[in-house]
């Protein structure tokens, strides 16, 4: 065995397999680059599922959480810090104007979401609605909230009340939105289904009907925001703005650190004692938290993101004309591709690793492209030659 075999057999010796990896091991990072032990580096496209939209490494995020680590790295909630203050004023002033609740993840955020909008119901108001196939996290509350029945069969029962629809049925959404909804929660673009974005009008009518009912709206965008799809949040793209939403993956420069927002009139539903995280919205997180935002707020970077994700679909627009994928989906730097084939999706992902060139697949014939928003044309260029040959010359 190699050093790199010799590894990954103790990984697998000590850590519970909840994860399918990609046997490489990492040793450093530098931009959209990650580079293994031996050197070779890799672009990488998974982009920590969108957690690592800075790039790796970045200097800005590294000397900030370097200060901070070395001047105070948390002091609870019982505090005040500056950090913590100027994140939340950051992501109330940049996103929907109201006041921030931190955690530690996304999964925490819609938990925390959800229980905001069971407050805002109270006792007769306890129902939610979500979309089939979405995803919101892995606790029992967002796990409550994901659609897919393979992640939830084997913990059920699950917490009760939540209906979920079919993205783009509206007659469903009008039935299932009802005097005991709290909520609706949604992605604008579904992620870990395989990039599927939901029609502006259905999200419109999610905005009319809650607004209508009584009941938030909810926006996840945990994968989607942070200028992923070309604006820092894309529901400032639809033009349609929710009551409630949940950010987390890049809001840290890729330190753990998850927020929820409420627009100012459910700014205060939460009362003292309601809810709490001792770690969440420590000044390190939330040090590596501003650094991260002032990168990703650049309206230059926005633009960048929008050509380049254009120029990544254009390219793999010839796989289409070939016949060798069906369908590219997706906005700005949030991409998804099918393949012709099931089955395919993990043996071009393999192919791609030796290429070096780092892709996740979200099914047997789905890919999926969230590269560090930082990536160039260059290198869009180079993902694509890799990926056409990967599918293509198999
Ligand atoms: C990743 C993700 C989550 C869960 O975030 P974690 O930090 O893994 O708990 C929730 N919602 C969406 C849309 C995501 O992409």
């Amino acid at each position: 065995m190699n050093d790199d075999e010799t590894l990954i057999a103790r990984a697998d010796a000590a850590l519970m397999p909840t994860y399918g990896r990609q046997p490489v091991v990492f040793a450093r990072g530098e931009g959209v680059y990650l580079y293994d032990r031996d050197g070779r580096a890799y672009i990488d496209c998974v982009g920590g599922v969108s957690m690592i939209n800075v790039g790796h490494a970045h200097p800005k995020v590294a000397a900030a959480v370097a200060e901070q680590a070395a001047t105070l790295i948390n002091s609870s909630n019982l505090f005040y810090t500056e950090p913590q203050v100027r994140l939340a004023e950051w992501i109330r002033d940049n996103s929907i104007g109201g006041k921030v609740f931190f955690c530690n993840s996304g999964a925490e955020a819609n938990e925390g979401a959800l229980k905001l909008a069971r407050r805002h119901g109270g006792p007769e108001r306890t129902e939610v609605v979500a979309i089939t196939e979405g995803f919101h996290g892995r606790t029992y509350g967002a796990l409550s909230l994901t659609g897919q029945p393979s992640k939830q069969e084997p913990f059920r029962p699950l917490v009760p009340g939540v209906t979920h629809v079919d993205r783009n049925d509206y007659e469903a959404l009008d039935a299932a939105i009802t005097s005991r909804t709290c909520a609706v929660i949604l992605e604008t673009i579904q992620g870990e289904c395989g990039v599927w974005p939901l029609e502006r009008e259905f999200i419109a009518r999610a905005r009319e009907l809650t607004s209508a009912r009584g009941a938030l709206l909810i926006f996840d965008e945990i994968q989607t925001g942070l200028s992923r799809t070309g604006p820092l949040f894309s529901f400032q793209d639809l033009g349609i703005v929710p009551d409630v939403m949940t950010i987390a993956k890049s809001l840290g420069g890729g330190v753990p650190i998850g927020a929820v927002v409420a627009s100012p009139a459910f700014q205060d539903t939460f009362r003292p004692g309601d809810h709490g995280s001792t770690f969440a919205g420590g000044a390190l997180a939330c040090a590596a938290g501003v650094a991260a935002c002032e990168i990703l707020e650049d309206p230059a970077l926005q633009a960048d993101v929008r050509a380049n994700g254009d120029r990544l679909k254009a390219g793999l627009q010839t796989l289409v004309d070939q016949g060798y994928v069906t369908d590219i989906r997706g906005r700005g730097l949030m991409v998804g591709i099918d393949l012709v084939s099931e089955g395919s999706a993990t043996a071009v992902v393999a192919r791609l690793l030796g290429a070096g060139v780092l892709v996740n697949n979200t099914s047997d014939r789905t890919l999926r492209f969230l590269p560090p928003l930082v990536i160039t044309a260059e290198q869009i260029a180079a993902v694509v030659d890799a990926v056409v040959d990967a599918v293509v010359n198999r």
